[in-house]
């Protein structure tokens, strides 16, 4: 699906009617805030990640949402009920963890099952329920073994079936592929994306993976410190980061700090050793010290000899060269800016450290913060 498009469904989504909605949210542990007053709806149908790094309050906030954790202060509304006071088996979620948390002594099909049952569901319907989750998960042929008889891959496709098997209004997951390999977890993660998308079903995911939040969601809660610092989709979140924080956390940026100048038409910003860079065009604050980003795949690498060819260009040495197969990632340094890295696409590197080059990148590329945010 074209990006355009995607940005386009999470507008959508996020139009439509909230069936989280989270107001002023709080929980203290002692003198701690762990969530520190968070504001959140979340659409219906809407795939929405909590991203954060460890600490910052994500397994807290989604522990509130299932009514696992008891709220400080604030209130939790699911559709239009008030259930910040509801105990979590009545608030109609389906709930994943890191830990499968399997019966070792049922089957997958009576694992799966199990949620139906407590629900006084029929046996009819049990079986046809069971079988339907079952093909959607794609555990076809594995219905009678036990937990311990399958890969950590499956025991979680198990766990997610069970989650959903009784068609919750809300699926909770908190860092559901953490405990898998690389492969699994990139396999997993595609299945769950998928079986959401099938089943409509609103979604929150609790992840401290970028990529697995990038790769999944409709829209993204960057949480630092019991705040969220952003709530965009991940497009936005990548090429228009609110703070430093949320640039530096989601893939690598070169932050450049300096003031903001009018040039005739053009913004500048001025560096503290007085090296003047083009500002995308924009609202820029003449005067203000600001921030600006540049993602290191929109930097381009030349040989320092075509340095005075390019409009503007800054000569640096090339400190380190790494391979990483798609891309070759350059640290280079200059005085008046520190440490750039730049990826490029070079089949083989091109430059070692030593060599002396220039590089430059388009106006446009770049995106302001305008604060001095630290
Ligand atoms: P994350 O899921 O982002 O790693 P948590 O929500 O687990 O973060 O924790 C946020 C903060 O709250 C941390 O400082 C953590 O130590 C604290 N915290 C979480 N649970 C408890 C608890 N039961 N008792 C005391 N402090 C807690």
């Amino acid at each position: 699906m074209a990006s355009h498009q995607l940005i386009n469904n999470a507008k959508q989504i996020a139009s439509q009617s909230p069936v989280i909605e989270v107001l002023g949210l709080r929980k203290d542990y002692g003198g701690v805030a762990a969530v520190a007053g968070i504001d959140l709806t979340v659409a219906e149908g809407e795939f929405l990640s909590i991203l954060g790094p460890s600490g910052s309050g994500k397994s807290t906030l989604l522990g509130l949402i299932a009514g696992l954790v008891q709220p400080t202060g604030g209130r939790i509304m699911i559709g239009s009920r008030d259930v910040t006071l509801v105990p979590p088996a009545q608030r109609d979620i389906g709930l994943v963890f890191q830990s499968y948390a399997l019966f070792p002594n049922m089957t997958v099909a009576g694992n799966i099952a199990f949620p139906l049952a407590v629900r006084g569901a029929n046996k009819r319907d049990m079986k046809a329920r069971v079988e339907w989750v079952i093909d959607l998960v794609r555990l076809n042929g594995l219905e009678n073994r036990k937990p311990s008889q399958l890969s950590g891959g499956q025991q979680q496709r198990v766990a997610i079936a069970r989650a959903v098997v009784f068609g919750p209004r809300l699926l909770l997951l908190d860092e559901p592929l953490a405990a898998l390999d690389r492969k699994l977890r990139d396999e997993v993660r595609v299945e769950l994306r998928r079986l959401q998308r099938t089943l409509g079903v609103t979604t929150v995911l609790v992840t401290h993976d970028q990529d697995e939040a990038m790769s999944t969601s409709d829209r993204i809660a960057v949480l630092a410190q019991g705040l969220i610092q952003q709530i965009a989709t991940p497009a936005e979140l990548y090429r228009q980061p609110a703070n430093r924080f949320v640039a530096g956390f989601l893939g690598i940026a070169n932050l450049l700090e300096g003031v903001v100048a009018r040039e005739g038409d053009d913004a500048v910003l001025t560096l503290d050793g007085g090296m003047k860079l083009p500002l995308p065009s924009g609202n820029a604050l003449p005067g203000s010290r600001a921030t600006m980003v540049v993602r290191p795949e929109r930097i381009d690498l030349k040989p320092a000899t075509d340095a005075r060819t390019s409009r503007f260009g800054i000569d640096c040495e090339v400190v380190d060269v790494v391979y990483h197969g798609e891309v070759v990632r350059y640290t280079v340094q200059a005085q008046p800016i520190g440490t750039v890295i730049a990826s490029c696409q070079h089949v083989v590197p091109r430059f070692s450290p030593g060599d002396h080059v220039c590089i430059t990148w388009r106006p446009e590329d770049g995106w302001l913060l305008q604060e001095s945010e630290k």
